[in-house]
């Protein structure tokens, strides 16, 4: 059996082992180059999710090993350039793990955005999270003004504490520039507001389920 080849699974959220299902190699000539790829079909230990996998090398990209031949020559070895597909980035955000507790609708927009943060498509990414406030904030029938009004009435009526309302309204994400043009924002910045996001997501739909159910758990004792 072939060794297992780790890589970053997409289902997993880490690197792990994955086993080789199917394999074809192809290789090419052209004008006294020469060149292969490989294409991959893999299937992760863990989570039995499927990566394609295509492996790229030819004549002119190489670098030294490190090591002489017994001739005291230098041994090249080439270049492999690895793509993966599905796309994957290397940090990889997780759903928080009560997911299934959001309402529908919010949760079907918060599986995109995170999607298109693990696919590396970061426009996507910038206008997904600022439709995805818009998404709850509709869901909570908060439709007046624009976004910065609207999380300003999130904490208005309680739902969100000062500190998030705060960091929501600082964030480029919500700024209005940002809902005319398909701005480009470093992984930095998206991985910054995912944290917002989470914390807004926990506030409204979690903790208040959380809290019901251990007033409901009191009251149980009580009674006995
Ligand atoms: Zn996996």
């Amino acid at each position: 059996m072939e060794k297992p080849i780790k890589i970053l699974c997409k289902g997993c959220k880490i690197k792990t082992n994955h086993n080789l299902i199917s394999e074809k190699s192809f290789e090419w000539t052209y004008e006294g180059m020469w060149g292969q790829n490989d294409h991959q079909l893999l299937i992760c230990n863990g989570c039995d999710s499927v990566t394609y996998r295509q492996v790229s090398m030819n004549s002119e990209d190489k670098h030294p090993s490190g090591s002489k031949d017994k001739d005291g020559k230098i041994v090249w070895e080439l270049d492999e350039a690895v793509t993966l597909y599905p796309p994957r980035h290397k940090v990889m955000i997780s759903p928080i793990r009560l997911v299934w507790h959001l309402p529908v609708e919010v949760r079907e927009v918060y599986m995109e955005v995170i999607d298109s943060f693990n696919s590396k498509i970061p426009r996507l990414c910038g206008i997904g999270i600022r439709m995805l406030i818009e998404t709850i904030c509709n869901h909570l029938k908060i439709k007046k003004g624009d976004l910065i009004d609207r999380i300003n009435l999130l904490h208005i009526k309680n739902l969100v504490s000062t500190n998030l309302s705060d960091g929501l309204q600082e964030s480029r994400f919500v700024g209005n520039d940002c809902a005319h043009k398909a701005e480009l924002f470093s992984y930095d910045e998206l991985e910054a507001a995912f944290s917002l996001i989470d914390a807004l997501i926990n506030e409204i739909y979690i903790l208040p389920k959380k809290v019901a159910k251990l007033k409901k758990r009191n009251s149980r004792k009580e009674k006995k």
